[in-house]
């Protein structure tokens, strides 16, 4: 049975389908996994397996799911890792945990998060963080961090999260899997606990890239509930390229060069991958992103003002933690504000607040808006040229726990490589490209709007030549 954990999600389902093993089996043991998890990456684990019959007939095949906390799920604790949340156990489902319910991938559990998915090293949760499995003194990334260590670790066959800017990406790369930030308005956000609504977007972390595109082609689609949502053009197929004849990759000198602050192990993994995709048949030449290096300084504008209006509704009234306000509605909104959100996002909400007050408005809003559709139209610029830029996902592999949690823009320079595509709305995945130091390196590959069919065939095609071996973080 222990055998069943080490598989593939994509492999355990083919086990399933050919009656080799069951689905309660398989439930059963990440279950016993999840539950004795010692990386802090799980918030919640489901109790016994669902008991619904029939999962061999299903496209997921009864392969259980890890869910970020940030999605709703019907009666289960969904806290986005937030004290303000305490004991909310929503009354509906997320689309996307329902679709993938509906498709065969029950829950398995709710994981562990930066509070409101505000933070890139797991380190802002109320539930305190998460251990790196290659490292436990080391942090998994974030914000989708216990997302990312549960598949790493083999707690989970896989897992979804969301990304808004990186954090996706950056976990998955810090902890050795895929990561996938889908283009935005292919999946629905119905029912994912908002930040900043413009860049949201749900998305799979996987142990490979078979994994990836399972998941995704069953989370996309248009919902009634997200106006934003879209129908996705075409359907996602296994993918299966096993060169990159004629694929042309941009890697862009205004991230890669000295201002990204890549460390020189990162650096090195990201060179031999070229290596590897231009013996795979990829062409590959510099390009130019000319207001890429703003995007975090954009990101950090726009990114708080959507979060201070989205949290405003959380003012003890509706949900989760209420403090005494001595009869007074004014004293117990602030009462449960002040003990309810942790330090950065109070952070979030004031930097946010600002940037949208009258006076402030079009000189920080503004500018930053402008800002985004510079960056969105220097992508639309190379990829005339190019079809997929690439860069490291991350500027460094895994960093100690309490490494940069004083010193806040130390925190957000982990996003300078991922920002860009999340301003601009793109697709963007990471794969494992191998190691620096023992630690893992990511692989960052973007595309245009809705090229996530060509982006997961050319991952494909790298992780088969780069052979990366995940074992390592798996107990
Ligand atoms: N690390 C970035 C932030 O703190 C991105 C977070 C995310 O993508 N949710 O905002």
């Amino acid at each position: 049975m222990s055998h069943l954990v080490d598989l593939t999600a994509a492999q355990a389902a083919e086990q399933i389908r050919a009656g080799e093993a069951t689905a309660a089996e398989l439930f059963e043991a990440y279950r016993e996994r999840a539950a004795a998890d010692d990386l802090n990456a799980f918030t919640w684990v489901a109790d016994a397996a669902p008991s619904e019959n029939g999962h061999a007939s299903t496209p997921l095949g009864g392969v259980p799911i890890a869910v970020k906390d940030l999605f709703c799920t019907e009666g289960v604790p969904s806290q986005a890792a937030s004290k303000i949340l305490e004991g909310y156990r929503p009354p509906y489902t997320a689309t996307v945990v329902a679709k993938l319910r509906d498709a065969g991938a029950p829950l398995l559990g709710q994981t562990n998060q930066d509070e409101f998915a505000m933070g890139s090293s797991n380190e802002n949760s109320a539930f305190g963080p998460v251990f790196n499995p290659w490292d436990r003194s080391r942090v998994p990334g974030g914000s989708s961090g216990g997302s990312a260590a549960a598949v790493a670790a083999g707690l989970a066959p896989w897992a979804i999260g969301t990304d808004t800017g990186g954090s996706i990406r950056q976990p998955a790369a810090l902890c050795g899997i895929v990561g996938l930030k889908p283009t935005y308005g292919a999946c629905s956000r119905y029912g994912m606990i908002a930040f900043a609504s413009s860049l949201d977007q749900a998305g799979p972390l996987t142990r490979d890239v078979t994994d990836a595109a399972l998941l995704f082609r069953h989370m996309i689609g248009r919902d009634p509930q997200d106006s934003t949502s879209l129908e996705f053009p075409g359907e996602i197929a296994p993918p299966e390229s096993e060169d990159l004849k004629g694929v042309k990759l941009g890697v862009p000198e205004d991230l890669t060069g000295a201002e990204g602050g890549i460390e020189p192990g990162v650096r090195e993994s990201f060179e031999a991958t070229l290596g590897l995709a231009e013996r795979l048949g990829a062409t590959i030449e510099p390009c130019r992103l000319p207001h890429a290096p703003h995007a975090l300084s954009a990101y950090y504008l726009i990114a708080p003002a959507e979060a201070s209006a989205n949290l405003a509704r959380f003012d003890g009234v509706r949900y989760g933690l209420r403090l005494d306000g001595d009869k007074d509605l004014v004293t117990m909104y602030s009462r449960t504000r002040e003990v309810g959100f942790g330090p950065e996002v109070k952070r979030r909400i004031m930097l946010g607040t600002y940037a949208l007050s009258s006076g402030y408005y079009d000189a920080y809003y503004g500018t930053a808006q402008k800002v985004r559709t510079k960056i969105a139209e220097d992508f639309k610029t190379a990829f005339e040229r190019f079809d997929f830029i690439v860069t490291p996902t991350s500027p460094c592999a895994a960093f100690e726990l309490g490494a940069k949690t004083d010193d806040p823009l130390a925190m957000y320079l982990n996003d300078f490589l991922a920002v860009p595509m999340s301003l601009a709305g793109i697709p963007a995945i990471s794969i494992p490209s191998g190691l620096s130091d023992g630690l893992p390196v990511g692989f960052q590959l973007a595309g245009p709007a809705f090229s996530e069919s060509r982006l997961l065939d050319a991952a494909y095609a790298l992780e088969r030549a780069i052979g990366f071996d995940g074992t390592g973080a798996r107990r």
